[in-house]
């Protein structure tokens, strides 16, 4: 087997190889391993695709595919058949489009700064256009370029967050020439409580977008993160965007999550030590033990994306068994009681696993107080990276 060794524009790096041999070859270089299994990606894209049609499905690869890696992802996924790829930032475009062929889009949901359009629209960068002064900006580099430019108008239906206000909406339909040489490829708004199934707010949001549909006929419906997918048909549109649910996350807060994990973090342990009764662990010595306790320290930390609100509360697990996290979480390593485990079962350099078959990305997330949005983003740059 070989090896394929890379360091990306973007700062990652990391292996290619191929799955069998993930689970028994130790990290080399890095704090950790971290494996992104780019087929279980494929499958959840595959599902949500079968959910979604007859509408297309594209990917949303902002903050670097959820941490997991932008262009690896996407190249992955063009060859499912993906077409559209949504950032949040110009930024991440950049670095995105030249890497991705003519056929495919790529769009920024957080729309343009003044300065970027230009730049935006000589690489190819679809916009989303969020206000009447963006659209008045593209529209006029569109006139200045000679071109008609593609553009996906993004309004606001409930959230507050991102795009034309009801005014403007009312203003743009009354002057449509406002958009003179734009071409509108999508009609997006975003759900604020998709994954709550219970919840009055998107029926609400989706009335509303419908409304708005009425003056733009001819252009494509985007609203569907992940949870407006199993929110079911009437959502869908013509182009579904989930991001979290092809990482494995899970789309919606109740039941089980459908998804298959993508995921898996293994830490090695760096020391191991037995302390009597009444010993203090960590910082600010929050814990202190009740009795005899063996001890494990792992190397990753709250720089590594293992988040301090754990101290104390989370775990990590070797062979089936729990291993709770003692005291607080350091920035380059964290302690955890093994005196579950039998004597000399970890030493060092054997891995724990903080992601994996035992702890769902969910289960951290929920220990963290946090979403396993949070916690994805947040896997840190030391871990080395297997793509399999
Ligand atoms: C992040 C984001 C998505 C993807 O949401 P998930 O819940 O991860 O599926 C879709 N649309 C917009 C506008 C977003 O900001």
């Amino acid at each position: 087997m070989h090896d394929q060794r890379y360091i990306l524009a973007n700062g990652n790096w990391g292996v290619f190889m191929d799955s069998s041999t993930v689970d028994v070859t130790p990290s080399t270089d890095g704090c950790g391993v971290l494996t992104i299994d780019l087929g279980a990606i494929c499958e959840n894209f595959r599902r949500l695709a079968k959910d979604a049609s007859p509408a297309a499905l594209g990917a949303v690869v902002k903050a670097d595919a959820y941490g997991l890696g932008a262009i690896q992802v996407s190249l992955r996924l063009l060859q499912e058949g993906c077409r559209a790829f949504f950032v949040a930032h110009f930024i991440e475009a950049v670095q995105l489009r030249p890497a991705l062929p003519q056929d495919a889009k790529v769009y920024v949901l957080n729309g343009l700064q003044p300065g970027q359009e230009e730049r935006a629209a000589l690489l190819g960068v679809v916009p989303l256009l969020n206000s009447l002064s963006q659209i008045k900006a593209w529209s006029r580099v569109a006139s200045s370029l000679g071109r008609t430019l593609h553009a996906g108008l993004q309004v606001d239906t409930g959230m507050s967050r991102l795009g034309l206000s009801p005014d403007e909406v009312q203003t743009l339909t009354a002057n449509p020439e406002l958009a003179s040489n734009i071409e509108l490829t999508i009609l997006a708004s975003h759900l604020a409580c998709a994954d709550e199934p219970e919840s009055p707010t998107s029926a609400k949001q989706l009335a509303a977008l419908r409304a708005i549909s009425g003056a733009f006929p001819a252009v494509p419906i985007s609203m569907a993160n992940s949870g407006g997918i199993f929110l079911g048909s009437d959502y869908h549109g013509t182009l579904a965007r989930p991001g979290i649910a092809l990482y494995g996350g899970a789309p919606v807060v109740t039941g089980d999550n459908p998804m298959m994990p993508v995921v898996g973090l293994r830490v090695p342990v760096i020391q191991t030590r037995t302390v009597p009764a009444g010993t203090p662990v960590g910082y600010g010595a929050t814990m202190t033990t009740e009795r005899t306790t063996r001890l494990a320290t792992i190397s990753a930390g709250y720089a590594d994306g293992l988040p301090r609100s754990l101290s104390g509360r989370g775990a990590v697990y070797f062979d089936g068994t729990r291993l709770p996290i003692a005291g607080r979480v350091s920035m380059d390593s964290t302690t955890v009681d093994i005196s579950a485990l039998p004597e000399g079962a970890l030493d060092l350099g054997t891995q724990v696993e903080v992601l994996g078959k035992h702890q769902t990305l969910e289960m951290v997330a929920t220990d963290a107080n946090t979403i396993s949005y949070e916690i994805l983003t947040r896997l840190g740059r030391r871990y080395q990276r297997r793509y399999i």
